[in-house]
């Protein structure tokens, strides 16, 4: 009986995965919903993190977009085409007025995949010029890693890169709205930059501000300079912290990710030097740190073996 069952249940799950396959290629299934942080803006926050998989069809990072007085600014554009034509729709929900500017907070490439679905339209992409260095390089990569690891459900991307590119810190009147462009210096990545509404004391943080998970550290960002720009954005006193994963927070997350952050570093670093090897360094860490934060994120025992091990590597 059993063995008839499973024998029946096999085909019937195959079926199911190319049914959903042929869902998702023609994007019916993406029902996003938007959330208003402030007068204008306004967020679109995925609910799943880390890895791309087949159950988030690789829809794992948030997009959140301004409604000027002369169109759309979309921070974000997501992993995919078909995840774009999802946050198009949810922002049509809100306005009817066009998508007239990009921004890509870095070159990951959850943050800048859907770019193709608003240059269609003729919006103008905003980036830093060292990020475009990088989506140039690992773009078509990830487009096949993205696709495979999802099981095809991020269906087919067009890279499109930005247009507009930043050298530095500096200040825009967008559609009327007053922006500050802020560089990380590679801190969570090479070229990720923040986006300030000075007015609203709004922050659009990328992956260089967190809310519910621990701040990842990846192989090519700078540790030092990721503590100093959230120092730098604390300083601003933001009122909204929009972050690239996770539910929008306030300012306080961010002197949160800054103590936590310059503690790890510091103590990686006296272990590295005192000769103490990885895992004991993040015993020490856990136990150390661990009362305090674990009740402040969602990940802490995974994220904290992840912050050391990619600590300590840099220190060798
Ligand atoms: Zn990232």
């Amino acid at each position: 009986m059993l063995k008839a069952c499973k024998q029946i249940l096999i085909p019937l799950s195959l079926m199911a995965l190319m049914f959903n396959n042929s869902v998702w290629a023609t994007n019916t299934d993406f029902d996003f919903s938007v959330t208003p942080v402030a007068d204008n803006v306004y967020s679109i926050i995925a609910p799943a993190y880390g890895l791309p998989s087949p159950e988030n069809k690789g829809w794992n990072s948030n997009s959140h977009f301004v409604v000027t007085e002369e169109g759309v600014l979309v921070f974000d554009t997501g992993s995919s085409e078909l995840v774009a034509q999802g946050i198009r729709r949810a922002i049509k929900s809100v306005t009817n007025k066009p998508v007239r500017w990009v921004v890509n907070s870095h070159s990951h490439a959850d943050h800048w995949f859907g770019n193709a679905e608003f240059a269609d339209t003729g919006a103008e992409i905003i980036a830093t010029a060292a990020a475009l260095t990088i989506m140039k390089q690992d773009g078509p990569g990830a487009v096949e890693f993205f696709s495979r690891v999802t099981e095809g459900a991020t269906g087919t991307t067009r890279l499109i890169h930005p247009t507009t590119l930043l050298t530095q810190r500096e200040k825009r009147n967008i559609g009327g709205v007053e922006v500050e462009f802020i560089f990380s210096n590679d801190g969570h990545s090479p070229g990720d930059v923040l986006m300030w509404l000075p007015k609203q004391k709004i922050i659009f943080g990328g992956d260089v501000l967190n809310s519910d998970w621990m701040p990842m550290i990846i192989y090519h960002g700078n540790v030092d300079n990721l503590i100093n720009t959230i120092n730098v954005v604390a300083k601003l006193n933001p009122t909204i912290v929009l972050p690239g994963h996770g539910k929008p927070t306030t300012g306080k997350s961010v002197i949160r990710d800054a103590d936590l952050l310059a503690a790890v570093w510091s103590m990686v670093k006296a272990g590295y030097k005192a000769g103490n090897p990885q895992d004991e360094i993040q015993k020490q860490i856990s136990t150390k740190l661990g009362p305090i934060y674990r009740p402040l994120y969602k990940n802490f025992d995974s994220a904290i073996k992840q912050q050391v091990e990619a600590m300590y590597k840099k220190q060798q």
